[in-house]
C-alpha cells in the first residue's frame, strides 16, 4: 500500500511537471504577441494600456506556472543543482538592486549588509540561490507596510561545521511586517500553505514559494528556519554550504554590428505563434 501511495504521488508530480511545461509554451506565445502589439506606434493610449495590463497578467501567470513546474520537478526528483563558480558579492547586489525601487516606492527601509570576511568567489548554484533570496526578500516586502527589511549575509564562526575549503554562509531576511501566528509556523514550509485563510484574499500568492525555498536549500545541503512574532515581524534564515571558488572566466560579448546580408534562418519550433515570434 505504501509503495502504491508513493507511486501515485510521483505520478501526480510528473503529470504536474508535464502540464506546467505544456502551459508555458502557449503562454510564451501570448507574452510575445502582446510584446509585438506594443511596438506599434500608432496605438491609442487606452489600447496600449490594455495590452500592457494583459501582458502584466500573463507575466503573473507565468510566475505561478514556473513555481508549479519547479515544485513538481523537485517532487519528481528531476531538479538538479548546479555547481559552478560565481561572484557571491555580485549576486547579492543583483538581488538587492531588484528591490531598491520597491523599497523607495513603499517608504520601507531596505538595508543590505555583507560580512567583509565573505569570500568573493564561491562554488554553487547562483540561479537557485538567487531564486531563494528573491522569494524571501519579496515576501518580506509583500508583508511589510512600514519599518524596514534587512538582508544580512554573514560567515559566523559557530556555523562553520564543514571545515577547510567550505563556507557556511548565513542569509538572514528580517522584516517589521505583519508577522506569522505561532501555530502557522510549523506548516509554513509545506506546499500550498499560507499563514491563514485570509492571506490569499488580501495578498495573493500560492503558498508555493517557501516550499520551493526549503526544497532548494535542502538540495544544496543547507537549511532554512523562521522566527516570527505576530504583528511585530519575521526573520527567515538560510544557511548554505558554498565551497571556495575561483573567478569564473569572462565570456567576451561578441560585438553585434548591424549587417546587410540577406540571411535565411531555419526556425525549429513546433508552436505556430512562437514561430512568428
Ligand atoms: P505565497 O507568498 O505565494 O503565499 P509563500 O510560500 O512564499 O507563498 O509564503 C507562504 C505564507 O507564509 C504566506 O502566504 C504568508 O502567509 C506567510 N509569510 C511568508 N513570508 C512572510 C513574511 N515575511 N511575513 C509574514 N508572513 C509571511
Amino acid at each position: 500500500a505504501k509503495q502504491r501511495a508513493e507511486d501515485a504521488t510521483r505520478q501526480k508530480s510528473e503529470f504536474l511537471a508535464n502540464m506546467s511545461h505544456e502551459m508555458r509554451t502557449p503562454l510564451a506565445g501570448v507574452i510575445g504577441m502582446l510584446g509585438f502589439a506594443l511596438r506599434d506606434s500608432s496605438l491609442r493610449e487606452t489600447t496600449r494600456e490594455q495590452i500592457r495590463r494583459g501582458q502584466g497578467n500573463a507575466q503573473a501567470l507565468l510566475a505561478i506556472i514556473n513555481d508549479l513546474l519547479d515544485f513538481s520537478k523537485i517532487e519528481a526528483g528531476k531538479l538538479s543543482i548546479e555547481n559552478i563558480d560565481f561572484d557571491l558579492h555580485a549576486k547579492i547586489s543583483n538581488v538587492a538592486s531588484l528591490f531598491e525601487e520597491q523599497a523607495a516606492g513603499k517608504s520601507v527601509g531596505f538595508n543590505v549588509s555583507i560580512d567583509p570576511g565573505l569570500p568573493r568567489f564561491v562554488l554553487g548554484d547562483p540561479t537557485r540561490l538567487r531564486q531563494v533570496l528573491v522569494n524571501l526578500v519579496g515576501n518580506a516586502f509583500k508583508f511589510t507596510r512600514s519599518g524596514a527589511v534587512d538582508l544580512q549575509v554573514e560567515l559566523r564562526a559557530d556555523d562553520q561545521v564543514r571545515g577547510e575549503g567550505w563556507n557556511m554562509v548565513r542569509f538572514t531576511v528580517r522584516d517589521t511586517g505583519i508577522g506569522i501566528p505561532a501555530d502557522a509556523l510549523p506548516r509554513l514550509f509545506q506546499k500550498f500553505e499560507q499563514a491563514d485563510t485570509t492571506t490569499t484574499r488580501r495578498y495573493g500568492g500560492t503558498g508555493l514559494g517557501l516550499a520551493i525555498c526549503r526544497q532548494l536549500v535542502t538540495l544544496m545541503g543547507g537549511s532554512i528556519a523562521v522566527n516570527s512574532v505576530e504583528g511585530k515581524g519575521s526573520t527567515f534564515s538560510v544557511l548554505v554550504p558554498l565551497a571556495d571558488g575561483v573567478e569564473p572566466p569572462l565570456v567576451e560579448q561578441a560585438p553585434r554590428a548591424p549587417h546587410t546580408h540577406r540571411l535565411r534562418v531555419l526556425c525549429a519550433e513546433d508552436f505556430p505563434a512562437n514561430q512568428i515570434i
